[in-house]
C-alpha cells in the first residue's frame, strides 16, 4: 500500500540506519536488524463463487524473533506490496520492544479486496494462507493477528485450519479471536484506547488539560473509533474525521465544529470504516475534501488510517494550533514531513509506541490462552494502561535527557533492546 512515492521499507531502513548510528551498533548487528530474517511469498488459489479459479498472492515476513516469537497482523488490501509487509514487520519488532513485551516482529498480507469477495471466498483465502505457512508459524514461533480489513472471524478460520493441519487445539497460535473463542476482552478497544493513554500522558507532561483540547482524526476504523471513544470519555472534543469512500474512490472529511457524535457516526458507518455521506449531511456534518482533517484548528491530530498520509505535499497544511500529533496508524508520516514537524516543535508521539496497545493486548491474549484462564475486561485494560503509561514515560524521559525527537528516543530504546538480545544469543 504505497500511497506516495515513498517506499515504506526504505523509510523503515533509513529510520533504523539513523538510530543504529546514534547507538554505534556493530556492523554485524546492523546488517542483521536492517532486514527481515525470513520471508515467505506464496500463491493462494481459490475457487470463486462463479466457479473460476483466482490466484491471490500472500506474504509472511518475520523480521526478528530474538526477544520472543514473532508477532504481527495480516492485512487484506488490493495495493499490498512485499515492501510494505517488510516495513511493517520491522516496525512490529520495534513496537514489541518499546513496550517491553517478550515478542519479536512479523507481518503478513494478501493482495485482495474484501469489498469484492463473498464471505466464502474470504474464508478460502484465510485457509489457503495458513496452508502455505502452517509449518513456519505457530504459538512458539510466529503468532498472527488481524490488521487492515481482517477481523476476528478471519482469525478463527485461520486458527481452525492450523488446528486441522496440526491436530489439537492451539488457541495461542493467533490473536484477535472473538471473545469466547479464545479472544481477550478489551482487544477490540486496545489499540485505540492505547493511543489515547499515551496522548493523555503526553498532554499531562506538557501541562495541558485533555478536557480542554480538540482533535481531528484521519480514519474511522477500529483504531480511530476507539481512540475517539476514549478521547471523548476523557473530555476531549473531536471536530473532524476523514475516511475513505468506497463508492466515490476518494476520501472525505466530516466536520462538526461543536464536536462529532460518536454514536451517531458509528450508526452510519460500514464495516470497513466508511461513513455514509448523505446521511452524515442529514445529521448536520459538513463534508470536506479528504485532506481537510489536516488543516483544522485543533490541538491534536490523530492520523489513524494508513501510511504516508502526512507527507511533503500536505505537511504545510497543518494548522498553527496543533501541539501534538499522535500516530494511530503505522507509518502515517513520511521522513520529509517528519522533518517539518520536528522543526515546528510539534510534540510527535510515534506510531510504534502509540499504537502498541493492540499488540500488548494480543500478548495478554496469548498469556490467557496459554494458561487457559481469562481475565475480566477491566483487568485487561488496567494492565494495558500500565504498560502504555510506563512505555511513554521511558521514551519521554530519554527524549528529555538526551534532547531527542520522540521518534528517535523510542527507536533508541527499542533497537537497543533487540540489539542486546541478538548479542546475548550470540547471533552477531
Ligand atoms: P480499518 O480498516 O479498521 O480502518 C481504516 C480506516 O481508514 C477506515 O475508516 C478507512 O475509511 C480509512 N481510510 C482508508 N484510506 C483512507 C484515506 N486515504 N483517507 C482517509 N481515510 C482513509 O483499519 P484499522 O485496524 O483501524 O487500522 C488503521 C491503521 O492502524 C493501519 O495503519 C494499521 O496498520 C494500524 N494499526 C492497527 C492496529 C489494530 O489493532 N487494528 C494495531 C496497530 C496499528
Amino acid at each position: 500500500m504505497e500511497s506516495s512515492s515513498y517506499n515504506p521499507y526504505q523509510v523503515a531502513q533509513s529510520q533504523f540506519d539513523k538510530v543504529a548510528a546514534i547507538l554505534e551498533l556493530d556492523e554485524g548487528v546492523r546488517e542483521l536488524l536492517r532486514q527481515p530474517m525470513r520471508e515467505y511469498h506464496f500463491t493462494i488459489p481459490v475457487r470463486m463463487d462463479d466457479g473460476t479459479i483466482k490466484v491471490f498472492k500472500g506474504f509472511r515476513v518475520q523480521h526478528n524473533d530474538a526477544r520472543g516469537p514473532a508477532k504481527g497482523g495480516i492485512r487484506f488490501h488490493p495495493m499490498e506490496t512485499a515492501d510494505t509487509v517488510r516495513a511493517l514487520s520491522m516496525w512490529m519488532t520495534w513496537k514489541c520492544s518499546v513496550v517491553d513485551i517478550p515478542l519479536g516482529g512479523a507481518k503478513g498480507g494478501v493482495i485482495c479486496d474484501p469489498h469484492h469477495l463473498s464471505l466464502r471466498e474470504q474464508e478460502l483465502i484465510c485457509r489457503g494462507w495458513v496452508r502455505q505457512v502452517a509449518k513456519n508459524v505457530g504459538p512458539l514461533s510466529d503468532v498472527p493477528a488481524p490488521d487492515v480489513m481482517t477481523n476476528g472471524q478471519h482469525m478463527l478460520w485461520m486458527l481452525d485450519e492450523f488446528e486441522t493441519i496440526h491436530g489439537g487445539r492451539f488457541p495461542g497460535f493467533i490473536t484477535g479471536k472473538p471473545v469466547g473463542m479464545g479472544g481477550s476482552l478489551g482487544r477490540t478497544e486496545a489499540t485505540g484506547f492505547g493511543v489515547i493513554y499515551v496522548l493523555r500522558e503526553a498532554l499531562k507532561a506538557k501541562g495541558i488539560d485533555i478536557a480542554k483540547t480538540t482533535a481531528s482524526v484521519q480514519g474511522f476504523g477500529n483504531v480511530a473509533q476507539y481512540a475517539v471513544q476514549k478521547y471523548t470519555e476523557l473530555g476531549g472534543t473531536v471536530v473532524a474525521i476523514s475516511c475513505w469512500d468506497q463508492a466515490d474512490k476518494t476520501a472525505y472529511t466530516f466536520r462538526k465544529k461543536s464536536g462529532i457524535g460518536l454514536d451517531e457516526l458509528r450508526g452510519i458507518t460500514d464495516k470497513f470504516g466508511g461513513i455514509d455521506k448523505s446521511r452524515a449531511c442529514d445529521l448536520g456534518y459538513e463534508v470536506l475534501p479528504g485532506d481537510a482533517w489536516l488543516e483544522q484548528d485543533v490541538d491534536v491530530l490523530i492520523p489513524a488510517a494508513l501510511e504516508n498520509q502526512i507527507n511533503g505535499t500536505n505537511v504545510q497544511k497543518i494548522a498553527k494550533s496543533v501541539k501534538v500529533i499522535t500516530e494511530g496508524a503505522n507509518g502515517p508520516t513520511t521522513p520529509e514531513a517528519d522533518e517539518v514537524i520536528k522543526q515546528r516543535r510539534i510534540f510527535l508521539l510515534p506510531d510504534f509506541l502509540t499504537n502498541a496497545g493492540g499488540v500488548t493486548c494480543s500478548y495478554f491474549e496469548q498469556v490467557q490462552c496459554n494458561t487457559n484462564y481469562y481475565w475480566e475486561k477491566d483487568e485487561v485494560l488496567a494492565k494495558l494502561d500500565t504498560k502504555m503509561t510506563s512505555a511513554f514515560a521511558a521514551v519521554n524521559d530519554l527524549a528529555q535527557r538526551r534532547k531527542l525527537y520522540m521518534r528517535d528516543a523510542a527507536y533508541v530504546i527499542a533497537i537497543n533492546r533487540v540489539a542486546e538480545a541478538v548479542k546475548l544469543r550470540g547471533w552477531a
